[in-house]
């Protein structure tokens, strides 16, 4: 059986997502049974102008650069994963408030940047993709369980629950309801597993909001632990809205 091609492109971020598919370990001696890197700059010096059937996207677009490196991706890749919350939703740096180039311009003048920076925005909002996994990072099993997937024809199963539903499965005792432990649990896409309730945390919505999220629901019940300008800077730490 011919292996299938894997690119995995770096954009704005601070590499953690790229990083994690190299903490996969041994587990990623079973993703190259099926893949060969065709692209990794943080793993291969290699470099190809060949067709991708897989292409992983982790980062965000904030520079003239990051836009050449993501149309590239896309042209390339049969299927694009947008890999990561900086990818799926923007991240840190896409829920600034305001203009970063207004900003930037006040610091530094009219000189022209090297990477000529744009305003940051997730690879979702520039080209079209066939997958999104989020997380800050995002949880390796599930990177690992969509490349294999893929690799077995299966399409990937798209998680639109809350972290919530994944307390109740795994049946931890509620962080937010029991303990008063500030949780965006109830809003917050799950796929994580309740990694941060699992150990006593509360979640601070690293995989972005769940489709139709009951904000003010939860901003009645946290109203009761945290001052109100708390609750909005926590809900917006990693989404824009
Ligand atoms: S999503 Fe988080 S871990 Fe991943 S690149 Fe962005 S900031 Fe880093
Ligand atoms: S519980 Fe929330 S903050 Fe923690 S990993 Fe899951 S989505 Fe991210």
């Amino acid at each position: 059986m011919d292996k299938l091609k894997l690119g995995v492109f770096e954009l704005t971020s601070c590499g953690g997502c790229a990083l994690n598919i190299l903490f996969l370990y041994e587990r990623l001696f079973d993703i190259l049974e099926f893949y060969d890197i065709a692209e990794f700059h943080m793993a291969t010096s290699q470099r190809g102008r060949e067709k991708l059937d897989v292409a992983l996207v982790t980062g965000s677009v904030s520079t003239q650069r990051d836009l050449e490196v993501v149309k590239d991706a896309r042209n390339r890749a049969e299927y694009l994963i947008a890999l990561g919350t900086c990818a799926t939703h923007g991240g840190v740096q896409g829920s600034i408030e305001g203009s970063v180039k207004e900003g930037l311009r006040k610091i530094y003048g009219d000189m022209k940047g090297p990477s000529k920076v744009l305003e940051p925005r997730a690879v979702v909002e520039h080209v079209p993709v066939d997958f999104a996994i989020p997380g800050c990072p995002y949880d390796k099993d599930e990177v690992f369980q969509v490349l294999m997937d893929i690799a077995r024809g299966v399409e990937p199963v798209t998680k639109d629950y809350p972290v919530c539903l994944e307390c109740k499965l795994n049946e931890y005792e509620c962080v937010l309801l029991k303990r008063g432990v500030p949780c965006l649990g109830p809003v917050t896409l799950g796929g994580c597993n309740a990694k941060c309730p699992s150990i006593g945390l509360g979640c601070i919505g690293c995989r972005g909001l769940v489709p139709d999220p009951n904000i003010p629901g939860l901003v009645e019940v946290l109203k009761n632990i945290i001052p109100e300008e708390d609750i909005v800077r926590k809900l917006k730490t990693f989404v824009r809205w």
